[in-house]
């Protein structure tokens, strides 16, 4: 293992951020797998799976187990982390651009277009390798103007090549759940096994170009537009490890287990892998989640917690106004699992409340909430 620190472009005199990568395996083997933690900087159950893969990883490879290429970073987001407002983490926006930490990453596929021309044919492993080609090329050229476009550059830098992108999130208050493009679900699906997933959310492209979406998107968006055999030469996925409470040591190693195992599935280390437990819920489109909103301020009171399964009409929450004495039921509009909730009490009209992983698509649009 070998560590990088990569200094980020400094956004104010005596002020520099540092990124750092842990690098398992030979650099150019495959499957060369990219896995990140806690780019929304308070979501911190990654960082600590992230810790004890890394001790697993460690372990594999002083008994000479790196087949592939491993490449951990278990804090990818300097900025945020550093970020606090009146003894709070701000961990999720830019304070600076009040930009989303995990949006605005780069369209590769539009970057590309105009550097492969000409240069794909008939053997869809070249082609891959043309594509990369044209990526690396690409990012190279691209020079960040702030101290937060530079951290995107790293983290895309790092990763854009992999085989398997795996990010680690976690919702407010949660279960085990996964958002990947439907084109990478069957790569997936062996780690919604592993981890136990409850939900995962199906989508293609939904919007605002999140991390794993900038690293798996272009693959079958290429394929799409272009007369060419090209794979899918990247699976991605943003794993929620269920709400920001759950960091404990327990949940921690267990997760870094299951991700370890995913490794041994795909060949990046070796040994025995583990046997795939049965999913524990059916794959739904992201498009027929209910985003739970309430058209009313007031005091949020649930009835409904994570991994509740819910009918059609079954009580959500209700908004208490305490001057005029009204009760506002919220109600599921689909019948699926609650899968995350808000961890405030207080809820705004707009604000995203509660979501039920509905198997019917109804959204269009930007499928994903602020
Ligand atoms: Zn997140």
């Amino acid at each position: 293992m070998h560590r990088t620190d990569h200094v980020l472009r400094s956004q104010s005199i005596g002020s520099q951020k540092t990124l750092s990568s842990f690098h398992f395996g030979t650099p150019g083997a495959r499957p060369k797998v990219y896995i990140q933690a806690s780019l929304h900087a308070e979501e911190l159950p990654g960082m600590l799976t992230a810790y004890h893969l890394r001790r697993l990883l460690e372990q594999a490879e002083a008994q000479g187990q790196i087949q592939g290429e491993i490449i951990l970073v278990p804090m990818a987001n300097p900025i945020g982390l550093a970020q606090r407002v009146d003894h709070k983490p701000m961990g999720r926006f830019d304070l600076n651009t009040s930009e989303n930490f995990n949006r605005h990453f780069p369209d590769l596929c539009a970057a590309v277009l105009p550097l492969i021309e000409g240069k794909l044919g008939s053997d869809g492993t070249a082609n891959v390798t043309s594509i990369r080609q044209a990526m690396a090329t690409h990012l190279q050229a691209w020079q960040p103007d702030t101290e937060l476009a530079s951290q995107r550059k790293q983290l895309v830098s790092l990763a854009f090549d992999a085989d398997v992108v795996l990010d680690l999130h976690c919702d407010c208050e949660a279960v085990m759940h996964m958002y990947t493009e439907t084109p990478c679900w069957p790569a997936m699906e062996p780690l919604a096994r592993l981890l136990g997933a409850r939900a995962v959310l199906l989508a293609k492209n939904s919007g605002g170009l999140s991390f794993d979406e900038s690293m798996s998107g272009p693959w079958w968006q290429l394929a799409e537009k272009l007369p060419f055999p090209i794979p899918q030469a990247c699976a991605s996925t943003t794993v929620e490890l269920r709400g920001e409470g759950d960091v404990n040591h327990t949940f921690g190693k267990a997760d870094a287990s299951a991700l370890f195992g995913y490794l041994q599935h795909l060949g990046a280390v070796g040994g025995e892998p583990p046997a795939l437990p049965e999913l524990a819920c059916a794959a739904t489109p992201l498009a027929g989640a209910q985003f739970v909103k309430s058209p009313v301020p007031g005091l949020l009171v649930f009835a409904a917690k994570p991994g509740d399964r819910l009918a059609l009409g079954d009580l959500v929450a209700e908004i208490i106004d305490p001057i005029s004495g009204t009760v506002h039921a919220l109600r599921a509009e689909v019948p699926g699992v609650v899968y995350a909730r808000t961890t405030e009490r207080y809820a705004t009209p707009g604000d995203d409340l509660a979501n039920i992983a509905g198997s019917v698509p109804f959204r269009t649009g930007n499928l994903l909430g602020a």
